[in-house]
């Protein structure tokens, strides 16, 4: 069991937050490299502005006053959680605390975004529920930089964080880690926060965050995983011991060699069951004479209105060869060869040309490698129709999963081979 003498803890509710524009990019689906311009950029001035206005943003931290290892579980103050890839970091970095965190945009940005719906007004709904995500993603970000410079000027550092619901921590457990952060000490806790059994919280855009603690700073660096920085867009941190992995590239610079692999331990989505059956039926892999390949996969879906119509897409994608890390060069979705229901889906019927540009003109993560998908952000959305980004995007995430489950499957094998 770890008790600890000196405790952290932070509160507050801040005048605004710098939600940095690549990264609100990243989040609505545009690729690396996307500037704002036309209706994209009239939407996201108007709904950062309508933050500035609005928006509350606030933060909490504290550091547990104990903590240790039960088994597959930690225990924290004694409160149990079933986190096993959070407790291999903590045994692995030698952590000898935890801090509880939790961040939100506040209400009033899920309020608005809501109404905007209600009124009909997709766009605005979507980029404003996507600047929600991104100022709770800058929070997290900010959140952590004043934990790492408190850390960083103890001798200490501070390590990824984990939440439930991400991968190996049941999203079941967050009522149990709401209640045990909101046991505050000398701070109030500064915003409302509910959470239902489920595990979702109410407002949406709030995140509950165990980050560890550890004295064993030089070992970091040599354990993979263990860096928080390759995942921490805060620009002026003066401690950074990586850099940032997801940090915008210019056009034309090449991808780094020693990223060019698959992730083999790769956390999907869904479930590598589905991925192995769609791989089996849906996906084919063609190799060109230069090493790069063409995956082809067929999405077969229903409309949501309609009487629920059949329809199919082909997701045609180009990658770059293994030795330059699969990069993808094209990205392009098209009706498979003789559909007709997608011209039933809602939005086809309000504006064919609007959706058919929409869906082929998408390509999010081209120019990307490969890899990135098991990073790239996406709104749950399960509509078998193409009407809206988020589910053309949540479609995207499937077919390059499936790709990416495919040719990792195919480098094990390769591996294996005597
Ligand atoms: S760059 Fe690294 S040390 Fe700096 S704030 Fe981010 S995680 Fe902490």
């Amino acid at each position: 069991m770890r008790q600890v003498a000196e405790q952290i803890e932070l509160a507050g509710v801040l005048p605004g937050v710098n939600v940095l524009p690549e990264e609100y990019a990243r989040l609505l689906g545009y690729p690396r490299g996307w500037v704002f311009e036309g209706r994209p950029k009239e939407l996201a001035d108007w709904a950062r502005a309508w933050y500035a206005a609005h928006g509350r943003p606030w933060f909490y931290a504290r550091q547990a006053e104990q903590f240790e290892f039960a088994g597959d579980a930690i225990r924290v103050e004694g409160v149990p959680f079933s986190a096993t890839r959070l407790k291999r970091t903590l045994e692995q970095a030698q952590a000898h605390s935890v801090i509880l965190v939790a961040v939100g945009a506040g209400a009033e940005i899920e309020e608005e975004a809501q109404r905007r719906w209600r009124d009909e007004k997709p766009d605005e709904y979507f980029f404003l529920e996507v600047f929600g995500s991104a100022v709770v993603e800058q929070l997290t970000a900010e959140t952590g930089a004043r934990l790492c410079d408190w850390a960083e000027q103890r001798g200490m550092a501070v390590l990824p964080h984990s939440s439930p619901g991400y991968p190996e921590w049941d999203v079941a457990e967050q009522p149990r880690l709401l209640e045990l952060i909101q046991q505050t000490q000398r701070e109030s806790f500064p915003s409302h926060v509910e959470v239902f059994p489920t595990g979702m919280l109410r407002p949406k855009k709030t995140l509950l965050a165990v980050f560890g603690l550890t004295q064993h700073t030089e070992h970091l660096r040599s354990l993979a995983g263990l860096v928080p920085c390759q995942n921490c867009s805060w620009g002026p941190c003066q401690y950074r011991r990586a850099p940032y992995r997801r940090a915008p590239r210019t056009a034309g610079e090449p991808l780094p060699i020693s990223a060019a692999v698959l992730d083999p331990d790769a956390q999907y989505s869904v479930n590598q069951r589905a991925l192995a059956r769609w791989a089996d039926e849906r996906l084919s892999i063609s190799e060109r004479a230069d090493g790069s390949l063409d995956a082809v996969f067929r999405y077969d879906g229903t409309t949501c209105t309609n009487m629920g119509r059949p329809l199919a897409f082909n997701y045609h994608v180009r990658l770059g060869s293994r030795a330059e890390g699969y990069p993808i060069r094209e990205q392009r979705c098209v009706p498979a060869a003789g559909d007709a229901g997608h011209t039933a889906m809602c939005e086809y019927q309000r504006d064919p040309e609007r959706l058919m540009t929409a869906i082929e003109s998408e390509k999010p993560l081209q120019g990307e490698r490969l890899n990135a998908v098991l990073a790239w952000p996406r709104l749950p959305h399960a509509a078998g129709c193409y009407c809206e980004t988020p589910s053309r995007m949540h479609k995207w995430g499937l077919v390059l999963e499936t790709i990416h489950y495919a040719l990792a499957q195919k480098d094990l094998a390769r591996e294996k081979e005597p």
